[in-house]
């Protein structure tokens, strides 16, 4: 249906997809590996690590290899994890740098730490939540923990690594009030407030929604992280790349453009490694989901970024996907303009699982074409278009079109907003996100509408735009929706989400008709319009649908399209 009415009446081409070559920063920033596959270091057997990072290298998409380091503190006095690493890496490293051109780099997999306890602790501050808690995650205003830092990463830097990743545990963010509400804090916001706090004060003047206090409170914290990132970033040689991973928490994403450009080397374009591996993401809108949720990251931090997925699923633990899945996550994020990945496919420290590594591989393998491909590809005009409004928690997917219809049947699309020649498709979800001036550049131009879309466009003034008074609807129920040109669809649920087209505005032409069968048998009588096409006043040409989006999909090809099976 939806195919149809845009071919025959908007004649838009939907495959008319014109790929460039993308230019600028992947090109600025070709000495810094996008394609990342984390390796723990470890000794336990290292001629095979060696060879999987050398096939990794050569047969799949992979151009770096991350050895996990873990540097969070442990012991009292701290132990010198640093120097046994770098005892490991001596003995691998050249190993694959014999048979191989692929990047060797740190990734300091845990500094900050991410929450867990060692075995034994440091005696270094921790960071403490807003309720008073605390976790295992050191604070960097603690000059003894910053100490150690610099001494590691210096340690780490005499191995010359061709690139360092810093982990996203450098952050202090938790829950609904962020920040370190640790003495040391709190001791530096008496210092520019020029009051004592306690943390119960603090926190309570930041539920106020204090502006300026908040601001305050902010530029502590980014002083914090700079302080820390700095750090990080002398102790190693001035060229060598330095890349960010973040989340998407708080304030800590608001500054992540700011904190890769602190740990980039001069003249290298910031990398930041974004929020949200496909962890436990086996169902069918996963993909879609995520796809929808590193476009709107995309947009929030920004261009002059290179921006690398978290694909973290490591095949032996719970947060694992398969790697069809992952495979395909990869490449959809790579067309909204990800350009590589942090991938964990290998082993942790102490398990493996053998089998499912060689699948990882040989998907990669087979594959790594069109994953080159898509990071490289640019959707010029992209045909149809879906609003850039992010996602809800769960698989929600505000874009609602893209995850229900688009993906589904293998229609290409693209996030944003449409250029000449391109048709935006709205539903209510996305359209309760967007803002006056963007619905009416939207129905400036093609614009197809579901039912509740419609009614969302009514309820709010729009109704001139779409050529009907839209109402929930409240009329017989339906069996039927015909055109005549063949169409027909059955088995529709009827309820507030199908809108009432039959209040039409002068020039709105009905394209498709729903129709009630009184008894079984008798001839179906038309109840009211199932789509319509108008020409507003903006200039822009609308499709308006009866039905909501859930109804135009059919059941099946959830399980067809986006099944396991399907590569
Ligand atoms: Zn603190």
């Amino acid at each position: 249906m939806i195919c149809r009415a845009l071919r025959f009446s908007l004649a838009i081409p939907f495959f008319a997809f014109a790929f460039s070559p993308k230019s600028g920063l992947a090109d600025q920033a070709a000495e810094c590996p996008h394609w990342l596959s984390v390796i723990p270091l470890v000794e336990d057997d290292i001629d095979g690590i060696a060879d999987d990072a050398v096939a990794q290298g050569d047969k799949t998409i992979i151009d770096g290899i991350a050895w996990l380091m873990r540097l969070c503190p442990e012991g009292n006095p701290v132990a010198d994890l640093a120097s046994q690493y770098a005892a490991i890496y001596r003995k691998i490293e050249p190993k694959v740098r014999a048979r191989s051109k692929v990047k060797q780099g740190v990734l300091l997999q845990s500094t900050m730490g991410h929450g867990g306890y060692p075995g034994e602790v440091s005696g270094f501050q921790t960071a403490v939540k807003a309720d008073g808690s605390t976790v295992y995650r050191m604070c960097p205003l603690d000059s003894r923990f910053m100490d150690y830092i610099g001494r590691s990463c210096r340690t780490l830097a005499a191995l010359k690594p061709d690139f360092f990743m810093v982990d996203d545990d450098t952050r202090l963010v938790w829950g609904a009030v962020p920040g370190c509400f640790c003495p040391l804090h709190l001791s530096a916001l008496e210092k520019a407030t020029g009051r004592k706090w306690t943390r119960q004060e603090t926190v309570e003047q930041l539920q106020l929604g204090d502006r300026e206090f908040r601001d305050v409170w902010e530029k502590i914290y980014f002083d914090t992280m700079e302080a820390f990132y700095r750090t990080i970033r002398a102790s190693f040689p001035s060229d060598t790349p330095g890349m960010l991973c973040t989340t998407k928490v708080h304030f800590h994403f608001k500054y992540a453009k700011a904190f890769a450009q602190m740990l980039a080397a001069p003249g290298q374009v910031p990398v930041v490694r974004g929020a949200g591996a496909n962890y436990a993401g086996n169902n069918v809108y996963h993909c879609i989901y995520k796809r929808a949720s590193f476009a709107f990251q995309l947009k929030n931090i920004g261009s002059g970024v290179v921006y690398l997925q978290e694909a973290d699923t490591c095949p032996q633990q719970l947060w694992s996907c398969s790697a069809t899945r992952e495979y395909e996550n990869m490449v959809l994020q790579a067309l909204e303009g990800v350009k590589g990945a942090k991938i964990w496919i290998t082993r942790t420290f102490m398990t493996r699982e053998r089998r499912s590594q060689l699948a990882y591989r040989r998907i990669f393998s087979q594959n790594r074409g069109i994953m080159s491909w898509a990071a490289k590809a640019d959707f010029r005009q992209g045909g149809v278009v879906v609003p850039n409004v992010g996602v809800g928690e769960g698989d929600c997917d505000w874009t609602g079109f893209a995850k229900r219809y688009f993906a589904l049947t293998g229609i290409p699309y693209r996030y944003g907003e449409a250029e000449k020649g391109e048709v935006t498709a709205l539903c209510a979800s996305s359209l309760s996100r967007l803002s006056r001036a963007e619905i009416e550049r939207a129905f400036s131009g093609a614009v197809l509408l579901d039912g509740t879309g419609a009614n969302w466009m009514s309820t709010n003034g729009y109704a001139k735009l779409i050529g009907a008074d839209a109402r929930p609807w409240a009329r017989k129920t339906i069996q039927l929706h015909l055109d005549e040109k063949g169409f027909s669809l059955g088995g529709m649920r009827v309820d507030r989400a199908l809108a009432d087209l039959t209040s039409l505005h002068q020039g709105a032409e009905v394209l498709s008709r729903l129709y009630n069968v009184p008894s079984m048998g008798s001839e179906p009588k038309y109840e009211a319009p199932g789509s319509i096409v108008f020409a507003n006043s903006l200039g822009g040409r609308v499709i308006v649908m009866a039905q909501p989006l859930r109804e135009c999909m059919p059941k099946y090809y959830n399980q067809t399209l986006f099944g396991e099976n399907y590569q």
